[in-house]
Parts: C-alpha cells; structure tokens; sequence
C-alpha cells in the first residue's frame, strides 16, 4: 500500500472559484490562470473544473499544447510570450496568442513565416519592472507591431505590483490608461488581487481579467481578508492519516532538536507526511491541522517523512482518533471542515501559491 498521503483536486471548488471571478467582473472575460501547472494541480485535473472560462493563460509551450491535446479550441495565451524564435512555429501551429514585452521578440516576430497573423498582447512596464515596455517605448513598440504582417490584433496589457496591499493600483492604471487613451485593443489589467479588490473601480475598464490564485481557493491578500470572506473554497486538499500514537508525560519532548516539551501529559499522533511531501519545514509548533475534521495543531520539528500533532482537542470533542485516523494538513477535511491553505502559509512565513506549487512528486493526486 502506498503511504497514506494524497491531494485532492476539487472539480467543484475550481468551478465555483471561476464562478465567484465572473460575478466579480462581469461582462468581462476571465483568463483562467493555470501557470505552474496549475498552481501545482495539474493541467489536466483543473481542466473539468476551469473549462467554463473564456480562455486558459500559462508560460510553458509543454503546458499549452497539453491543453489543446485535452480537445480546448479557445485562446491560449502565453504570459511570457516566447523564449527563442522556433516557439513561434508552435505558436501558429497551435494558435496560442503571445504576450509580447521586449524588443528581441518583435524581432523574432518580424522574421516569423506564418500563414495565419497572431494575437498579441502588447505589455507595458507601468512600474513593476519585471516585463514589458516602459510607457515611453511602448507606443513605438504597438506601431512597429501594427505595421508587420505576422500581426494580427494587439491587445494592451499591464500587470499590478500591489493589487493586494496599501499602495494600490491608482498609480500604475493611471499611467496604463494615460499612455493607451488612443490606442485601439482589448485591454487587460487584473490578476485575482486586482479583480477582487479593485475591478469595480471605474478607471479598471478591462476586457479580460487574469485571475490565478484565487480560482485555487487561496485569498490574495490575506489575512487581510480570507477565503470564507471572499466566499472562494480550497481546491486542492492535502490529505494523510495517523500512522502511530504516542502518549507523552510532563517534560517528554517531540521529534528532531527536541523543540517541544510536553507541559502537561497528552496523547499526540503521527502523520504521514513531511517536507519531503511539500509540507513547509518552517511550521513551528502550533501550525494548524485538521484530525478528524477537528482543529488541532502540530508539535515539534516537521520532519522529512512525518509530523506530530496534538489529539487533546479531538479527544475533547468526542473523536476517537488514533492509528488511521484522517488528517487534513490544508483544504477540506472529508467531514467539510476548511483549513485554509492561507493559514498554513502564513504559519511557514509564506502564501498559498508556494505550498500548492511545491507538492512533492511522491503525493498521488486525485480529482474529485
Ligand atoms: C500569474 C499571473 C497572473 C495571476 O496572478 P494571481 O495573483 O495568481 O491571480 C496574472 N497575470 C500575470 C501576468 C501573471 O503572471
């Protein structure tokens, strides 16, 4: 039998996700975001659950062509745009729409033979200095795309610094909008932060949205805010079992380094899973954790293979836990009971996307 530890994908949780982002900005097109594999579900199990949205955005030619082969005809855009010139031939092959952010790839581009013109999405830099033409090129950059026949449509596009925090968007949209003001396209601007915090903002006029982590069930900008507040489910749950008890008397200590010590006797368990499953290392004691659906919290050291957690509060509300019991380390416990990936993040001193990009290999997945 393989370790007990397994992810669930929730086909649900992702459609009511996707549903949430409609309600959020409507009458505009949702780009479902399904980059790093999905934020580590995988492409082909978030597929069910996503394919209601007006497109799929990602980075990795490998990913688009996986979901073409899963029989989806709609866009696909490639957030990056291309990396070397032949990735345009799979681009006119598969018709996958590019972004284009720097000079070497209109040059790229220009040399490109192809039948059919491309989509593009022009991006501009308008301050998170990562892609994109600063608001000064970009102008010359849209005019030289227009002029070459390998282009078809531009559409205008900017991605938020801090969407999700104090500083905002006032900044960056004004300039995006000042520096576009006459350009034709399609705009587009809001990842989940910016969709949820700011789409109802009436300089935000965009025609599609890109929202990612929060189709996941994962709040971009907690603990300000978190899931149940913005009425989004986890999709994904880490799920494992009870593998050995212990019952531990005043001045025991639990696993490596010897960081807890029992202060009062307590029966404890250990689960089967550990930083090697891609549970953070840096949950310190007091993590949350669901046994039985009940909330507890784990103790000591995460170890590479296991962790340990305190049955008191099970025990106190009438589980009878031990060896096989159910163990939720994020998401939805089979009674129901939601541990927000969010939680758990913040606890490892990080944010949802981490953890669900980093579960490991050897954890089965199963898409229900
Ligand atoms: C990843 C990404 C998104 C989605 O961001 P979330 O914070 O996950 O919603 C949107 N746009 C671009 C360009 C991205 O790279």
């Amino acid at each position: 039998m393989p370790r007990p530890i397994q992810a669930f994908v929730h086909t649900d949780a992702l459609r009511h996700n996707l549903a949430r982002m409609r309600a959020a900005a409507p009458d505009t097109r949702v780009w479902a975001v399904v980059k790093a594999n999905a934020y580590g579900h995988g492409v082909e199990r978030v597929f069910e659950g996503l394919r209601g949205a007006d497109g799929f955005a990602l980075l990795d030619l490998e990913e688009a062509q996986r979901i073409r082969s899963l029989g989806w005809r709609g866009p696909v855009l490639l957030l990056e745009g291309v990396f070397e010139a032949r990735d345009l031939e799979l681009c006119s092959r598969l018709d996958l729409w590019h972004t284009v952010h720097c000079d070497e790839q209109i040059d790229m581009l220009s040399r490109h033979k192809t039948q059919v013109p491309h989509r593009i999405f022009l991006k501009m830099n308008s301050g998170m200095n990562r892609l994109g033409f600063t608001p000064t090129r970009f102008r010359s950059a849209w005019t030289r795309l227009n002029q070459l026949p390998q282009v078809d449509e531009i559409s205008l596009v900017t991605h938020f610094s801090d969407a999700d925090g104090a500083k905002g968007i006032a900044e960056q949209i004004a300039l995006f909008n000042k520096t576009t003001a006459d350009l034709p396209g399609e705009r587009s601007t809001c990842n989940s932060a910016g969709l949820l915090r700011h789409a109802s903002d009436e300089t935000v006029a965009a025609d599609w949205v890109r929202p990612g982590i929060a189709l996941y069930g994962s709040a971009p900008d907690f603990p300000e805010r978190n899931i149940a507040q913005w009425d989004l489910q986890p999709s994904m749950s880490l799920r494992s079992r009870i593998i050995a008890t212990q019952e531990l008397n005043v001045g025991d200590t639990v696993g490596y380094g010897s960081s807890f010590t029992a202060n009062v006797s307590m029966r404890i368990g250990i689960v089967a899973c550990g930083y090697a499953d891609g549970y953070p290392r840096h949950c310190a004691t007091g993590t949350s954790v669901l046994v039985d659906g009940v909330r507890t919290r784990t103790l000591g050291r995460v170890s590479m293979d296991m962790i340990a957690v305190d049955l008191t509060p099970c025990t106190a509300a009438g589980h009878e836990v031990g060896f096989g019991s159910e163990v939720t380390l994020w998401g939805k416990a089979s009674n129901g009971t939601v541990l927000p990936i969010d939680e758990v993040a913040q606890a490892a001193g990080t944010v949802g996307y981490e953890l669900m990009c980093a579960v490991s290999n050897r954890v089965g997945f199963t898409q229900d």
